[in-house]
């Protein structure tokens, strides 16, 4: 099928044209036949990178009444990041149509986004916090809505944004077409559905709730207080990564973006904690490949629209699966393969089978590099940057007789193995003391096999204290906005919650019982969504007394002090530092075509292309 043959108006065609788009993607062949129609509620179900944008956008632009500069289209999208690159796209495809698009969007001057309304605005691309700031101040004219797009309609709803989209969708005229994108269908998404839509076509790119074939996913058994040094090696293992690193709160985004950039990685973090002017710079360097790997939160990273991601790494798993989904669709966009690695304890292979189920999908258990694995690739990457190194013949010449002079005893093998030696013996020191990080996954959990143990014992039995909080599905808690809540106010890493039991009313969640009185100490008081929390020590678990520790840990169960250094590295990690940050500089290195697209990292062939590096 042809754009053409689909009955888009030739000035929207010749934009098309421009940019180089020959067939429909799969999502557009479906749709844009559907959203010419006059009533046309839809229901599309695809990721970021199947072409969504231009399913709804093309139809959207090709039924604009030039004449009236009135909104006739509203697109509502999580984040601002979403909503620039929305308007950006529908720009081009309006090239040659008189069809003014504003974007609005919090943490902007509400005025500014008011003037350019009132110059004409015939499709608005909003954020539904400040869309519906603007509809209570009156500053849009919704009388000529025709249609309204929800665009990752899942994620507004995680976002907590439920009840501003049912106030704008309640709002806009009543004869409005409602189409809503998401990569998921929760109950909530298909209530909106249900309540605003009449007959909506339904398309699906692929299976509901099925991610990206092109997303290899591999998930590393470790211990949860080796999370950070397997992130470094699977780093190191992949020195042309373009990557983002996935974690729970901003807390610990922050926490591991800092680290990493102290010991000279080339990442820095995304997350709500910085102001917008910061988080555009990031944005921008990591855009044009200047920065490699970023840090972000879920909520900071939505509505991230860069192509060519070779790599996600989940620091820790999301508690939702769909919050998977997004996070790996990050990479493996517009065709592209990627992979999306997880680090998971022994303890956690049930949430893998959870997300295979869910997602129709496989994961491979990989393995996290050895020391051995991790020189070599970096050996050959010294190697190929020194055969590609530019030498500049006029400032060396002068030294070079008293240079050759001093190698004259040695012959070529002794002094490249001197040479390689100078730069990479650090690398090999601070390897050397590495052992293995790998960890068996604990293969039939009481969980799988359905056993049901009191949850205060199971937690105690896990060295872990059982909290009750006093806020709970009805309050719009979820897993995600608890954990970020007790992890920003006590000031502790995600990975030290456990399990998490959301009621209609109050919650559950398990602490390592290191952090019980930090937890008490800060959480009390606290306020979520205008209602002050608080917590305590559940009385489930009195019998074993809070914290008390079963004789049946064996060993003592593992405790995440977040202690965990190695004493050695410091001296590595000053030095490297320079040469990471000019790796970091060459643009070009991240850039190549080599995508690590291979299962096996530990197989010759795979570590050979390293090599062109
Ligand atoms: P989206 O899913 O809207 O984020 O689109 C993903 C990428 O595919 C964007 O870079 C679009 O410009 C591109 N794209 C969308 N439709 C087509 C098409 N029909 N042909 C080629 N590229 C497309």
């Amino acid at each position: 099928m042809t754009f053409e043959e689909l009955g888009l108006r030739e000035e929207v065609l010749k934009s098309l044209k421009e940019l180089g788009f020959e067939a429909p993607t799969p999502i557009q062949e479906q749709a844009i036949p559907h959203l010419m129609k006059d009533d046309c509620d839809f229901v599309g179900l695809a990721q970021t990178g199947t072409g969504k944008t231009a399913a709804f956008g093309l139809p959207l632009i090709n039924s604009i009444n030039t004449k009236s500069n009135r909104p006739q289209g509203l697109i509502i999208c999580p984040t601002r990041e979403l909503c620039l690159q929305i308007t950006r796209d529908l720009e081009i495809f309006a090239k040659y149509v008189k069809c003014p698009v504003v974007s609005v969007y919090g943490g902007a001057d509400i005025r500014r986004q008011m003037t350019q309304i009132k110059k004409g605005a015939s499709i608005i691309v909003a954020t539904p916090g400040r869309l519906l700031d603007l509809i209570k101040r009156k500053a849009i004219q919704l009388s000529e809505v025709q249609n309204v797009v929800l665009d990752e309609a899942d994620e507004m709803l995680n976002m907590g944004f439920k009840e501003d989209i049912d106030d704008i969708l309640e709002t806009t005229p009543k004869s409005k077409n409602v189409w809503l994108f998401s990569a998921t269908m929760p109950k909530d998404v298909a209530r909106i559905a249900k309540t605003y839509m009449t007959e909506p076509l339904e398309v699906s790119i692929g299976h509901k709730n099925q991610t990206n074939e092109n997303i290899e996913h591999i998930y590393y058994v470790v211990k949860d207080r080796d999370r950070y040094e397997a992130v470094k090696r699977l780093i190191d293992f992949h020195p042309k990564i373009y990557g983002l690193i996935f974690c729970r709160t901003k807390h610990e985004t922050g926490t591991v973006a800092e680290k990493l950039a102290r010991e000279g990685y080339n990442a820095e973090p995304l997350h709500g904690d910085l102001t917008q002017p910061m988080r555009d710079r990031v944005m921008a360097r990591f855009r044009s490949k200047e920065l490699q790997i970023l840090v972000a939160t879920d909520v900071a990273a939505r509505g991230i629209d860069v192509d060519d991601i070779t790599h996600v790494i989940n620091y820790n798993l999301p508690d939702d699966n769909e919050n998977y989904t997004h996070r790996s669709g990050r990479t493996a966009r517009a065709g592209k393969t990627g992979q999306s690695l997880v680090l998971i304890t022994p303890k956690e292979g049930f949430k893998i089978k959870s997300i295979e189920k869910q997602m129709r999908t496989e994961f491979s258990q990989g393995q996290i590099p050895n020391a051995e694995e991790i020189c070599e690739i970096q050996l050959m990457k010294l190697i190929q940057n020194t055969i590609n190194i530019n030498v500049k013949e006029k400032d060396i010449e002068k030294f070079m007789p008293q240079i050759l002079a001093s190698f004259e005893t040695m012959d070529k093998t002794e002094i490249i193995k001197k040479f390689v030696s100078a730069e990479f013996n650090r690398f090999i020191e601070y390897y050397d003391r590495a052992g293995d990080l790998n960890q068996r996954a604990k293969q039939d959990s009481g969980r799988e096999r359905g056993e049901r143990k009191d949850k205060g014992q199971r937690a105690r039995d896990e060295g872990k204290t059982r909290f009750f909080l006093s806020a709970g599905r009805r309050d719009g808690l979820n897993p995600g906005a608890l954990l970020r809540v007790v992890c920003d106010a006590a000031g502790i890493k995600s990975d030290v919650i456990g399990r998490i039991d959301i009621m209609t009313s109050y919650a559950f969640f398990d602490v390592d019982e290191a952090h019980t009185e930090r937890i008490l100490k800060n959480v009390n008081g606290t306020e979520f969504e205008g209602t002050k929390l608080s917590v305590e020590v559940t009385n489930t678990q009195n019998g074993g007394g809070k914290g008390s520790r079963g004789g049946d840990r064996g060993s003592g169960g593992r405790r995440s002090g977040g202690g965990f250094r190695r004493s050695g590295g410091s001296n590595f990690r000053s030095k490297r530092s320079k040469g990471n940050r000019d790796r970091g500089r060459g643009g070009s290195e991240r850039r190549s075509g080599d995508r690590n697209g291979g299962s096996g990292r530990r197989s010759g062939s795979d570590r050979s292309r390293h090599r062109g590096r």
